[in-house]
């Protein structure tokens, strides 16, 4: 039996979302922009999908632009306020910890004559509000901050950095990287955070891969990365993958409908695993905060090596990460940034959870880590 604990990478398909997508080949597999019967039902499949992220965004379908994924979707929000409001000012805000979707794509702005500046993190991994916001000043367009980190789960303070941004003047404008935390939490990010960008990826809860969304507030306009037959507003041209997107509408539906219930067997779990890790491992270290969200747990076991220990775990079908899926091999940057030592990152491993985990899995995985540990401690 696989105990697949690696869901902050990817998670499993969903069996509604896989069986939507098949539902939509077969039934839907005309292209939406053509006026026949085929392509109407292409065309209103993904109406009803947009309908169903922009419900579980709290946004208006109008305001909901699809993308390939996470990554796709903040390089649109970055590029394309770089493009619109970048000519006058140069400034862009960031954490120390994002995910080198933003990283990078920022970097790539760095290069082209735009400041960046970093807000580091604490021990916790979060940034301050407050500490964001005395950054920001009149060259300043845009902040990119992540909601959770992929890594230990830290959550930052979206929601008070943008409600204090309304008090400054300079109009600057906050994109948010929900990847980690749509569905993950049961506030609607749209309305909860107020941000004026927020990018998701479908394959985080439960989707196919190959489906995620921009949010972009309504009456805010910014070019568009990929050009050509106006698809998607004219935000992302090419023929809609339309049963990817079904897909991806119908993990929200799902996920939204049981969201009370999943959130709490996750945090149930999440404090059952601490408390069996705790009682087995007393000299074990937590890298993510109390406060994080509970479907993240990063931790170190000294003495023990991250590569080796996810070998023995494979080994016994149980699968976790060492840090981000793509960090591999990389000592990771988000907790030499939390002033993690690197022995203790050396040993960190990270669990991450979905509403579909049990007991089961959380036992296999207590029990996979302490035959590993007897293997350090016999030297081998
Ligand atoms: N942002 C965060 C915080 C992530 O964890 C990830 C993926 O791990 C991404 C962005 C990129 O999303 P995608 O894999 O859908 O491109």
């Amino acid at each position: 039996m696989i105990h697949y604990l690696d869901n902050a990478a990817t998670e499993m398909v969903l069996k509604e979302a896989k069986e939507k997508a098949i539902y939509t080949m077969e039934q839907a597999y005309g292209n939406p922009s053509s006026t026949h019967d085929a392509g109407i039902a292409a065309a209103r499949s993904v109406d009803e999908a947009r309908g169903k992220v922009a419900n579980a965004l709290g946004a208006d379908k109008g305001e909901v632009f699809f993308t390939s994924g996470g990554t796709e979707a903040i390089n649109t929000a970055i590029m394309g306020a770089a493009a619109k409001f970048g000519r006058k000012k140069k400034t862009i805000i960031t954490t120390n910890v994002e995910h080198p979707a933003t990283n990078e794509t920022l970097k790539r702005l760095s290069h082209d004559g735009f400041k960046i500046v970093e807000v580091k993190v604490g021990k916790d991994g979060c940034v301050s509000a407050q500490d964001v916001l005395s950054k920001v000043d009149d060259d300043t367009f845009l902040l990119s901050i992540m909601m959770i980190n992929n890594e230990t789960g830290a959550i930052m303070p979206v929601k008070e950095i943008k409600s204090g941004l309304s008090g400054i003047a300079s109009g600057a404008l906050l994109h948010v990287d929900a990847v980690q935390a749509f569905l993950k939490t049961e506030e609607k990010l749209a309305k909860y955070t107020g941000a004026d960008f927020i990018s998701v990826s479908g394959h985080k809860i439960g989707a196919v891969k190959g489906a995620g969304a921009l949010y972009i507030k309504k009456g805010i306009k910014i070019p568009c990365l990929i050009s050509g037959g106006g698809q998607e507003g004219g935000m992302r041209s090419g023929t809609e993958p339309v049963p990817i997107i079904a897909a991806f509408g119908e993990a929200c539906e799902v996920r939204m409908k049981n969201a009370e219930g999943d959130i709490k067997r996750v945090k149930e779990l999440s404090r059952y695993i601490k408390n069996g890790m705790n009682k087995r491992f007393p000299d074990m270290i937590w890298n993510s905060s109390e406060t994080a969200a509970p479907n993240i747990l990063n931790f170190s076991l000294p003495r023990a090596k991250s590569e080796v220990l996810l070998n023995v775990l494979s080994e016994r079908n149980v699968f976790v990460s060492s840090g981000s899926a793509c960090a591999k091999g990389k000592r990771s940057e988000v907790l030499t940034k939390m002033g993690v030592a690197p022995r203790v990152i050396d040993s960190a491993i990270r669990v991450s959870l979905s509403p579909e985990n049990t007991r089961d899995d959380a036992d296999a995985l207590i029990s996979a880590l302490f035959s590993a540990m007897k293997l350090f401690e016999n030297g081998k």
